[in-house]
């Protein structure tokens, strides 16, 4: 009830679209009984939380913010949804994001931009001198409402997607702790999908141990998701007692990149150098081909769009224009009428890029780049480097005003490029809150891992916190 009436309070935020009040509350009812009738409580029972509104959910809307899929109503759950309900735990909405998860700012959804509640904190007023009525900090994105559901206290965790760093993103300018996961340990089924060779399951909690919690209930095989693999064995909460010394944390050079901000860099360094008094090994490392990451990712993104958006045709899902002069007219105008200009750039891009004159020059030579991304990676870990410590944004949220007026496919390709590579090789990161800066915003820091290495990454993202 408390998060329901948090929702409601915070309305201004714009983080949820839909609101699973009815279900919620016989959700927590059940949890309730269990708890009166002296039944063993799991640890998810009764708790709380929310989902981006791109993960299919039985018999509730899922719209991916577009005109598109308004008005679907899903026949299922996705597995990892379906795993937190078999928990016990309470689906209290979905939340808001960019559209069809393509952004870095949860600003061009058709239900408008996610405002982030720090922007209503005290500190931020003061130093920023700014309204947040007329002029608010954007949460980052595309997971947006996610995480201002998490920061706003009206969910305990949400559900976010993380394709090239969009639940990571908002997570650090939203002061949550943000998990993607390595690719495959979680289930994909029912996620709609962004890059199927990308997309994870993003974990927002108010602390790591909440995120270790949760991964534990979610990761593993799922006959429906063919790229999912056996979860190592991972004990039931993260060490208590965990030797700092034994570790070995990279700091890549590569990512002193153009436009960090000073406030970033500054806690970059404090936070290697707490690292280095604790009596950890921290060592400058390179990823030589960081630089190529961001035009690989917008060519095999665009490509992976351009073919998983065929499937909106009018016929089967959402949207169907009223125009029935012809099939192929009809086509046309319900893929205008429902998508926005984001979505449909990247389609035209993608089918650019793949037409067969083109396919060697962009498609393949994306692919292979995306392998010597992969091996940079590999390198430095076969080095003996446990963990990377990278900034997760280049600066802390930037103003709404501000974020609309620049070009957004060019600010959110800037905006990505320490996490995107992550994604083009598969790893687990996790960013985690460290301060506020001069302007009263929060900014997060990001740890790498190495694959299926997820719980040792959470054991040292403990440690920081
Ligand atoms: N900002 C990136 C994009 O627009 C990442 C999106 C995501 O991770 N879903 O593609």
């Amino acid at each position: 009830k408390k998060c329901i009436n948090q929702i409601q309070r915070t309305h201004y935020l714009n983080a949820y679209i839909t609101i699973t009040e009815e279900m919620a509350m016989e959700q927590a009812q059940r949890a309730d009984n269990r708890l009166r009738t002296g039944k063993p409580l799991g640890p998810l029972d009764g708790i709380p939380f929310s989902v981006k509104d791109n993960f299919c959910t039985d018999n509730i809307k899922t719209t991916c913010a577009s005109n598109m899929l308004k008005g679907y109503v899903p026949p299922f759950n996705a597995t990892v949804v379906q795993k937190l309900l078999d928990q016990g735990a309470v689906l209290v909405g979905k939340t808001n994001l960019d559209e069809f998860a393509m952004g870095s700012g949860s600003a061009d959804g058709v239900f408008g931009p996610v405002r982030n509640p720090w922007s209503y904190a005290t500190q931020y007023r003061e130093q920023s001198k700014e309204d947040p009525d007329s002029d608010w900090a954007i949460t980052g994105g595309s997971s947006g409402g996610s995480a201002a559901a998490v920061a706003s206290l009206s969910s305990f965790l949400a559900l976010g997607s993380d394709t090239g760093g969009s639940t990571r993103n908002p997570g650090s300018l939203c002061g949550v702790v943000a998990l993607k996961p390595s690719y495959g340990l979680l289930s994909r089924h029912g996620l709609i999908p962004l890059v199927n060779s990308m997309d994870v399951p993003g974990i927002m909690t108010r602390s790591v141990h909440d995120a270790a919690t949760v991964l534990r209930i979610l990761q593993g095989r799922d006959e429906r998701d063919s790229t999912t693999v056996q979860a190592p064995d991972t004990p039931p909460s993260l060490p208590e007692h965990f030797d700092i010394r034994d570790i070995c944390v990279g700091i890549p050079k590569e990512y002193h990149a153009p436009g960090l901000s000073k406030d970033i860099l500054a806690q970059w360094s404090r936070v290697a150098d707490m690292f280095e008094q604790a009596g950890a090994r921290v060592q400058e490392v390179s990823l030589p081909h960081t630089q190529h990451s961001i035009v690989c990712y917008h060519v095999l993104c665009c490509c992976e769009v351009a073919s998983n958006m065929a499937r909106f045709d009018g016929l089967e899902y959402g949207h169907r224009s009223a125009v029935d002069s012809s099939t192929d007219a009809m086509y046309a105008t319900t893929r205008h009428e429902g998508f926005n200009n984001v979505v449909r750039r990247r389609i035209l891009s993608g089918n650019y890029f793949l037409l067969k004159s083109n396919y060697e020059r962009y498609f393949v030579k994306a692919q292979q780049t995306r392998r010597l991304i992969t091996e940079d990676f590999k390198t430095i870990f076969r080095s003996g480097i446990d963990v990377l410590l990278t900034p997760t944004t280049l600066s802390d949220a930037a103003r709404y005003s501000d974020f609309i007026q620049e070009d957004n496919r060019t600010r959110s390709a800037q905006e990505d490029v320490f996490t995107q590579p992550v994604n083009m090789a598969g790893l687990p990161a996790v960013t985690v809150p460290t301060a506020l800066s001069p302007r009263g915003l929060p900014i997060g820091l990001q740890l790498i891992g190495q694959t299926l290495q997820d719980w040792k990454l959470l054991t040292v993202a403990h440690w920081i916190e």
